[in-house]
Order: C-alpha cells, then sequence, then structure tokens
C-alpha cells in the first residue's frame, strides 16, 4: 500500500506523505454526547476516533520544501513513525530538505524530525515557524494552569527546540516561506498554529495542518468544542472560516490527519461540510 499521493500545483508539485495513524477516545469532544458522536460517525458500535498522522512535500524545482514530520513511533504507538517510508517513495532523500516548516509544536508534526539518539533527521533544513508559536512554548508562564496534554507535550516542544537551536527561524503567521508558498493563519489549535498556502500558475492549494484532526466529525459540526483546541472558541471560529473559505474559492486542499492520503476539495453538506474528488 502506498504511503503518499501526490498532485501537481502549477509548477509545484505536492505530496502528502501518511506516517502511520492512531485511535483517540470520545472524550476528544467532552461538550458532545456520545450518541451524537455515534450518528455522526453512522456506526452504533463504534467507540474510537481513528486519525491518520500526514507530512507535505512541495517540491518547486528549486527547493525541498517539507511541512512537518510526523509523530514518529514513540509517542502514539508503533502505528506510526513509518515517513521513512513514505520518503522512500517520493525519491526525496531527508538531507535533501532545503526548508522544514512547522505548522505547530504539537508531538505528532514534529517527534519524527530526530532520531533515537536524538540528531535532527533534516540536516541541512533550515527551520521555520511562527514566532506566536515559539514564544508560546517557550514561556514557562503559558504551562502554570495549562491542560494536562499541553503540559505533558511541553517536552517534546522543548525537545524540538533544542535539537534545531539555532537553525530555527521565526516568521509572522501570513509570512512567504518562498516563492508562491506562505504560512495561513489557522490560530486557536494552538496560538501559532498556521496552514500553508501554496499558488503557482493560478493554481492554488492550502495545506491546513491541525483544521480536521477527526474528519468525520469536524467536517459535520465545525463548531464543536474540540479538546485538543488550545482556544476552543477562536478554533471554532477559524475552522468554519477556513472550510467556508475552500468550499467558496473551491481551493484544493489536505490536512494533517485526513485520511487517504488525499487531496481533494470541501463542499457544503447540510449544515456542515464533505470532501469531495
Ligand atoms: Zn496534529
Amino acid at each position: 500500500m502506498s504511503r503518499i499521493t501526490s498532485r501537481k500545483i502549477g509548477d509545484y508539485k505536492i505530496t502528502i506523505m501518511n506516517d502511520g495513524g492512531t485511535e483517540f477516545g470520545f472524550d476528544l469532544f467532552p461538550e458532545t454526547e456520545e450518541e451524537e458522536i455515534r450518528s455522526l460517525l453512522g456506526n452504533p458500535e463504534q467507540s474510537v476516533l481513528p486519525t491518520r498522522f500526514n507530512v507535505c512535500l512541495i517540491e518547486t524545482g528549486k527547493e525541498n520544501i517539507l511541512v512537518d514530520a510526523g509523530v514518529g513511533s514513540e509517542v502514539f504507538g508503533p502505528a506510526a513513525g513509518h515517513l521513512p517510508e513514505a520518503f522512500e517513495e517520493t525519491g526525496i532523500k531527508p538531507e535533501q530538505i532545503n526548508k522544514f516548516v512547522i505548522s505547530h509544536l504539537h508531538p505528532d508534526h514534529i517527534c519524527g524530525s530526530w532520531d533515537n539518539e536524538g540528531n535532527p533527521v533534516f540536516e541541512n533544513a533550515e527551520v521555520i515557524l511562527t514566532e506566536e508559536e515559539y514564544n508560546f512554548w517557550t514561556n514557562d508562564s503559558n504551562f502554570d494552569s495549562a491542560d494536562e496534554s499541553l503540559i505533558s507535550w511541553r517536552p517534546l516542544a522543548m525537545d524540538f527546540v533544542r535539537i534545531y537551536g539555532d537553525r530555527i527561524s521565526t516568521v509572522g503567521t501570513t509570512s512567504d516561506i518562498s516563492s508562491g508558498v506562505s504560512f495561513h493563519d489557522l490560530t486557536g489549535h494552538t496560538p501559532g498554529h498556521c496552514g500553508i498556502r501554496i499558488e503557482s500558475e493560478g493554481e492554488q492549494f492550502l495545506y491546513t495542518s491541525d483544521l480536521l484532526v477527526i474528519q468525520d466529525i469536524l467536517l459535520q459540526i465545525p463548531e464543536v468544542s474540540f479538546a485538543l483546541d488550545v482556544d476552543r472558541e477562536k478554533a471554532a471560529k477559524t475552522r468554519l472560516a477556513c472550510l467556508d473559505m475552500l468550499a467558496t474559492d473551491k481551493i484544493l486542499f489536505s490536512g494533517g490527519h485526513i485520511r487517504g492520503p488525499r487531496i481533494c476539495n470541501v463542499v457544503s453538506s447540510g449544515s456542515g461540510y464533505q470532501l469531495e474528488g
């Protein structure tokens, strides 16, 4: 089974690479009845929420840009950590990555970027993330009364900051990363969480990272309170606005947790949305 899917966006080649997956519990939706979750899943027997961990590779012809690095096999178990196999399928080697862009510092986006000895996998890359994200995770006072998941994940974010050290550059939430490649502000999931927008020859693509961590639920009720969003109210507003934009402007998209790997469109469906294409 292939772990990648590719598509041309203008002159650029986009590849979504799958690192593996895991299952979460219904407690990710603390304000939603279990019965409603099962009904949205369309399966009265289901008691888990399956998700996938993806990474996005952008080949511009001049640069190889990697967005996120998957989770590795430690944090969410051995069903993940398959990014090296996905890389083999692309024909690009990790040392050929010129820019390593981080959507946010949650473990499922960074832990695949160092080996068992703590050495960086993307040894020749400049690392780019938003200033908001960097400042959030490196400031002790943000963790005095934070959720348990944030407190337990912080050491991994700090490992990342230490391992990549002075190769990290911080920029704004709408800054350019390369010609035709820029951050797209999707803050709320974390304070500096961003998607990546690609525009080439009149074509557009948006990598939405963690806009839809559990696609089965969040597409249907994007306004719902989702436990892994740091600012739940803001994240819900961001999700609604982004899904509306993707559907209205018919922008091709993929994300950090979309099953497939898949590059597709979002279309309205009832009071929510569904994937198409
Ligand atoms: Zn994620």
